[in-house]
């Protein structure tokens, strides 16, 4: 049901019990609820109250305070994220930018499953480091960004916001912080107002919640010890430190649990208990005395019609039976028909949705459309197997299955009687015209600020409504309820046992190249291979490839044959670069009758979150690069994560990496250069003992290049040999123009000349953390700044020590050779020359 419930942005049940046991390879498996999870949801039907929390980032939310307002007050609770942390780093896998999104929109999908909580998204895209809410709306579309604020405003319709950040402090934290809190309070405004974003109320409806508060805490106030003298007099304080003996945890345990899920920012999180104060702000709205609903009706009477269900649902609750839940189904039924007739199209939504689950759980009802392949095509066949039984002796029956998408039907008509179950086996045909199963938010092409969507009706989602679905029509002793189930697929593995997987949609073909960014730094031929893959059985056409008109490729087309499902062909094409400096995107072409497909196949796959398909175009970008260089041996230390050896090879030097553990005198003797990876200082330990053969090898008349490094914690005092101190000086804006203060020196002219054009096109930044103070030995090259700002001479610093030379920089060449960008990677050979007259 997991699927169904958050697409749909029902409430959420909690299914900590089955992640405890479980663990978190079987991230998949639909939940099970036990009695004492039934009761806990059955007080979560009887509360009609709902928080939003709104940030930016995935990892900003307090899960603590989200998994108090789950647990303990019994009240819905959703996670506004405007993006979907794009832009930050990954430390279990390669996946970067877009993909990086996809997982952590997952992780965020994992941690409220275990706290509670729904999950909400904007179509912001997190573009990286901001430093003021100016720029952040700048390079977000900020009418689209707030639009989408009131957009989940309207649907999730929340009696109480909490901001996690301040919206009076732009400049002191990341812009994107700021500006979530600023649009959070605009939208607070505008959702109840029918002329803001009119076009909206076609599929919801205005709404006003009654409070906005400041999640603050000691960070905000500079230390504890100010936060202690602070005026609490506008603040309601909460000890979120509560103990649920009917999970067998404490608040603050299943925070750490949902925080934990955060694994690609390596969030993992021990639980605490005891007594734990969060404090809550008043921005907007009037001052509650202990609770954030204080003054609002949280009960059945909220609502017209309400009240008879809520005296229904009230002895439910107070006459559950621990040891037969199935007791509680005739009045469950009862409350569900009263459901049914509410006016209130907001509440007969989400109730219904809730109820369902319940009493499914209540009938120990087990439901299940298991697909016998994990994927299929657009037009395939795919045998299906589907399962019910009833674990009570409520009489129910099956009275039919409708499958979507193609919305066939098969009639049951069948008395499922206590534990004796019933299957049937049948064919799915999918539709020709079916979707690829692949984030919605991804089908377009973005821009550096937005994603596009074009269906207004996606739009907030965590993720893509699934197609594939199978609705059980239940009759409960009279009263028909239909259960959609998605249909999933599921085997046996040998060591892990059963293990379930999402069913996907996959292209017919699909092409990939085995790089995204190919560099010739030479006018001369060279291969690249494309992977043809089959996603259906015996497949034959042909493959091409189209490029930019200064560009040649041998062949003009060849053919292709696969005879099995998931088989793969391998093509090469001879690719001839221009002689001048140029770039270009590849893009294969496979045509299979007369249908042409562009598109290539990215499946995610990590043991905390479900299997993750992506359909994208695949697209190859080629550049020419006219670029000098002298010397062709590196030796790198690997520093915190960075494609920089892969890129440094493609312009053709040779990259060994360095073991800390074997660095002296003379192995380091034969490189040409030697260069840290970013934040090597900051992660590997061993280089404490290994900077003085660093420097006394740069001594010797070697060049070491030390790329950026944090200034907290450092490992080693100083990286430099000579004073240098490392500062957040950053310099967000990648256009922001670069000035060369020594316009002479040879990091700058040779072997190449480096212009205003090196530094076009760069990506995200153009460095972090530069150094705001350095000894006279250090000849800083370049200044630049951010809008608004003093200039900045800490980008790139060259000083020559005994024979040799050490270069201190913190320019983003690990961004910039990803994306292919010439000047970065020419400026980085005059680096590595340096000395080498
Ligand atoms: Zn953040």
């Amino acid at each position: 049901m997991k699927k169904t419930i958050i697409l749909h942005s029902m409430p959420k049940i909690l299914s900590l019990f089955l992640f405890l046991v479980l663990g978190y390879t079987q991230a998949q498996t639909p939940e099970k609820l036990n009695a004492s999870e039934i009761h806990q949801e059955i007080k979560k039907l009887n509360f009609l109250g709902s928080v939003l929390y709104v940030g930016a980032h995935p990892d900003d939310e307090n899960t603590r305070l989200i998994s108090y307002f789950a647990n303990e007050e019994k009240a819905r609770v959703a996670y506004l994220s405007l993006t979907r942390g794009d832009g930050g780093q990954n430390l279990i896998g390669p996946e970067l930018r877009e993909q990086l999104g996809l997982i952590r929109t997952q992780e965020l999908l994992a941690a409220r499953n275990i706290d509670g909580g729904e999950q909400f998204f904007t179509r912001a895209n997190d573009f990286g480091y901001s430093k003021t809410p100016e720029e952040t709306l700048q390079i977000w579309d900020k009418d689209k960004v707030l639009s989408d604020v009131v957009l989940t405003i309207r649907k999730f319709k929340p009696d109480v916001i909490i901001n996690r950040f301040d919206h009076r402090s732009p400049g002191s934290t990341h812009g994107h912080h700021t500006s979530s809190a600023m649009l959070s309070l605009e939208a607070f405004e505008l959702a109840a107002k029918p002329s803001a974003y009119p076009e909206q109320l076609n599929y919801t409806s205005v709404f006003q919640p009654k409070r906005v508060f400041f999640n603050t805490s000691y960070w905000f106030y500079g230390s504890r010890e100010a936060f202690e003298e602070a005026d609490k007099s506008a603040m309601l304080s909460l000890d979120v430190g509560v103990y649920f003996p009917e999970l067998g945890l404490s608040n603050s345990e299943i925070a750490a649990i949902s925080r934990s899920q955060h694994q690609s920012q390596g969030f993992g999180s021990t639980g605490t208990r005891g007594e734990s104060r969060e404090y809550l702000e008043l921005i907007k709205g009037d001052m509650p005395q202990a609770d954030v609903f204080e003054g609002i009706n949280t009960s059945w009477s909220r609502i017209e019609g309400g009240e008879e269900i809520g005296e229904i649902l009230g002895q439910v609750e107070s006459e559950f039976n621990f040891r037969d839940p199935s007791q509680s189904l005739p009045q469950l039924i009862e409350a569900y028909k009263l459901i049914q007739e509410l006016k209130n199209d907001h509440w007969r939504e989400v109730k219904s949705q809730h109820i369902k689950e319940i009493i499914v759980a209540c009938s120990g009802l087990f439901l299940e459309a298991v697909a016998a392949s994990p994927s299929a095509t657009g037009g395939e066949q795919v045998p299906l197997e589907l399962e019910a039984i009833n674990r009570s002796n409520f009489p129910i029956s099956l009275n039919s299955v409708e499958l979507s998408p193609n919305n066939s039907q098969i009639e049951v008509k069948k008395a499922l009687d206590n534990n004796q179950s019933w299957t049937e086996e049948l064919r799915l045909r999918l539709p020709e015209s079916a979707e690829n199963t692949s984030p919605y938010w991804l089908k377009d092409e973005s821009t550096n600020g937005m994603y596009k969507v074009a269906n207004p009706e996606l739009i907030g989602l965590p993720e893509t409504p699934v197609q594939t679905r199978a609705r059980f029509r239940m009759d409960f002793n009279g009263t028909e309820i239909e259960i959609e189930k998605p249909i999933i697929h599921k085997f046996n593995d040998a060591v892990f046992g059963e293990t379930y997987r999402p069913f996907m949609i996959i292209p017919e073909v699909s092409v990939s190249f085995e790089k995204d960014v190919e560099i010739f730094e030479k006018a001369e031929p060279r291969s690249i291979s494309v992977v043809v893959t089959a996603g259906k059985d015996s497949l034959k056409g042909s493959l091409r490839l189209e490029a930019g008109r200064n560009w040649k490729i041998l062949p003009e087309e060849a053919s292709f044959k696969i005879n099995q499902k998931g088989g793969t062909a391998i093509r090469t094409f001879e690719i001839i670069p221009p002689e001048d400096q140029d770039e270009t995107f590849i893009k294969p072409i496979a045509k299979v009758g007369d249908k042409e497909y562009s598109d290539k196949l990215i499946q995610i796959d990590y043991e905390h979150i479900p299997l993750q398909n992506l359909v994208i175009p695949a697209k190859l970008k080629a550049v020419r690069i006219k670029i000098q260089k002298k010397g062709e041996y590196i030796g790198y230390i690997d520093g915190a994560g960075d494609a920089v050896p892969q890129s440094l090879e493609q312009i053709g030097y040779r990259v060994e990496h360095l073991e800390p553990a074997e660095i002296s005198n003379e192995s380091l003797e034969k490189f040409d250069a030697v260069v840290t990876g970013i934040r090597a200082y900051n992660v590997v330990e061993e280089l404490k003992y290994r900077q003085k053969d660093l420097l006394e090898y740069v001594k010797n008349g070697g060049n070491l290049i030390v790329q950026y490094n944090t200034n907290r914690g450092l490992i080693v005092d100083n990286p430099a040999p000579f004073p240098l101190q490392i500062s957040r000086d950053r310099v967000t804006d990648e256009k922001a123009p670069v000035n060369f203060v020594t316009k002479d020196h040879p990091v700058l002219n040779k072997p190449n000349k480096i212009t205003e054009r090196d530094f076009k096109n760069w990506v995200q930044e153009r460095g972090l953390y530069f150094p705001d103070q350095w000894s006279e030995e250090f000849v800083p090259i370049l200044s630049m700044n951010d809008e608004g700002e003093e200039p900045t001479q800490g980008s790139l610093l060259v000083a020559k020590y005994g024979d040799g030379y050490f270069i201190y920089t913190g320019l983003s060449f690990f961004r910039q050779f990803p994306e292919g960008i010439p000047g970065a990677y020419r400026l980085f050979a005059n680096m590595v020359s340096i000395g080498k007259e």
